[in-house]
């Protein structure tokens, strides 16, 4: 070992930025049969900078593409290797899986590992002590020979074809160009391999079990040394597996390390859509609300009004709900009686979900005199959902609090007076000292959806991040291929991790 430090040495002095190679090599290893997948002979015509002429070519051109973009962007002296396959993978009509990925094995206690006892994703283990710990192998149908890899990562060979979202498809330009209805492929590939460079926790995030190594002992993920409950600034390394599995439903669950809490003031914007309600009861409290896919959208200094609460009907078990919907015919529009337009007029009206569409609430609202709605769930969920629909004619503000913040609203209101209800005011705006997916620390916030989604939850960046993040749950249109600051936090946590 000995003599190879001078050639070391020579390489450091000789280089410069413009000679330097890739600063990790990440390898793509082709894992279909022959005819399938990357072996696809159907011919395609070259696409946004995309030269392949063969569907097989294209996509193997688009993987290579967001295999340089991590090796240009992540440092190991280990090679990479990302064992790739085209599979039929789950599928509906209306969604699908696009793709997957992960480690495919993981580390702890190697040598120089910063954190002990805790586990790591191969690749990082390998860059952190400089050898190639890896052992796992596959071995590509069409070579014959085992090789060793460190992500393992499949994608949808159906996608676009009848059952599985017809007519979109993957789009495998590599221009951040798609059509109508097709899914960026590339944009995708950067996120799945982000995956198996460890955007992941090893943790149960249903149960909040560690992951047990062949030694028989539970171990938690460098990942877990990071999140945190916002609201107690508890690590999950801190609690039990009972309140980590709590954790990860509470929409609280955010990111306390310090290279992406410096990060998140030049990534995301200042403003979060909320409703701030006070009353002589209710101490002035922040609600996460949904925003909607109709009418105006939220803005500062936002609509500050009473609230005045719909009541035309009784739940079981419930109690008094506030539908506003047509008692005749639910798709029909919907008139107010009397009362409750006399309670909304000039308010921002509380209705209830269910029964009927949130565009015939908020109309019904809206024409009796109401400001803005703030639609209540009707069911356990958390964070609030937005809320689905078109109606151009709808000219008032609408989000949607959850369940349990609309009974929060509601007691307030029922503590009425001389048989009116209570003054609550609210301000449906948005709330400045937070920015859209951090929490006011400027911790990320993390995706922790409740009911729990296995395979989304915990591993993500929440869905509120503004602009979109390429780690959140789903895609969103109009993602580039950065994967640092202005644009992006992914490589920025990768730091915080230990790359
Ligand atoms: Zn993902």
């Amino acid at each position: 070992m000995k003599n190879k430090f001078p050639t070391l040495a020579a390489l450091g002095l000789l280089a410069s930025p413009a000679f330097l190679p890739a600063a990790a090599t990440v390898n793509v290893i082709n894992g279909d049969a022959a005819g399938v997948g990357f072996n696809d002979t159907t011919a395609a015509t070259p696409v946004g900078g995309n030269t392949g002429t063969t569907v097989g070519q294209q996509r193997l051109i688009a993987y290579q593409r967001a295999a340089a973009v991590w090796g240009n962007t992540v440092t190991s002296t280990v090679p990479i290797n990302v064992y790739a396959t085209w599979e039929a993978l789950t599928c509906t009509a209306t969604t699908a899986v696009l793709g997957s990925a992960g480690a495919a094995e993981v580390f702890s206690s190697f040598p120089n590992a910063p954190v002990a006892g805790t586990w790591y994703c191969a690749a990082l283990a390998n860059k952190l002590s400089g050898v190639n710990n890896s052992t796992a192998t596959l071995t590509p149908p069409t070579t014959g020979t085992p090789t060793i890899y460190q992500i393992r990562a499949r994608f949808n060979v159906n996608l676009g074809q009848t059952g599985c979202l017809p007519g979109g498809g993957f789009y495998l330009g590599l221009d951040n160009n798609p059509g109508a209805g097709q899914t960026d492929l590339l944009v995708v590939l950067i996120h799945e391999i982000g995956h198996g460079l460890g955007f992941q926790t090893f943790t149960n995030g249903s149960t909040g079990a560690y992951l047990t190594g062949s030694d028989g002992t539970p171990r938690p993920s460098i990942w877990d040394t990071f999140l945190t409950d916002s609201p107690t600034n508890t690590r999950w390394t801190q609690l039990t597996p009972a309140q980590r599995a709590a954790s990860a439903l509470s929409d609280n669950l955010v990111w306390a390390g310090p290279l992406v809490t410096a990060a998140v003031p030049n990534v995301l914007q200042v403003g979060v859509p909320n409703v701030a309600a006070s009353s002589p009861s209710l101490p002035l409290q922040n609600f996460n609300v949904g925003t909607a896919s109709f009418g105006p959208a939220i803005t500062n200094p936002g609509i500050t009004r009473q609230i005045g609460q719909v009541i035309d009907g009784n739940v079981a078990n419930v109690g008094p709900v506030g539908l506003a919907c047509n008692p005749n015919d639910p798709a029909a529009a919907a008139t107010l009686s009397p009362a409750n337009a006399a309670a909304v007029n000039g308010k921002i009206a509380l209705v209830d979900r269910g029964t009927c569409s949130f565009v015939i609430k908020v109309k019904a609202c809206q024409d009796a005199g109401a400001v803005g709605v703030i639609v209540v769930d009707n069911a356990v969920g958390s964070p609030p959902a937005g809320l689905g629909g078109a109606d151009p004619t709808i000219t008032i503000p609408a989000v949607r609090v959850t369940q349990s913040d609309g009974a929060t609203i509601k007691a307030a209101l029922a503590r009425r007076s001389r048989g009116a209800q209570a003054n609550v005011v609210a301000t449906l705006g948005l709330d400045n000292s937070r920015r859209a997916g951090a929490d006011s620390s400027n911790r990320a916030k993390m995706y922790a959806p409740n009911p729990f989604q296995s395979g989304s939850s915990v591993s993500h960046y929440d869905v509120s991040a503004t602009p979109n993040l390429i780690m959140e749950p789903a895609i969103n249109a109009g993602l580039g291929q950065s994967v640092v600051p202005p644009a992006d936090l992914t490589f920025t946590l990768f730091q915080d991790i230990g790359w």
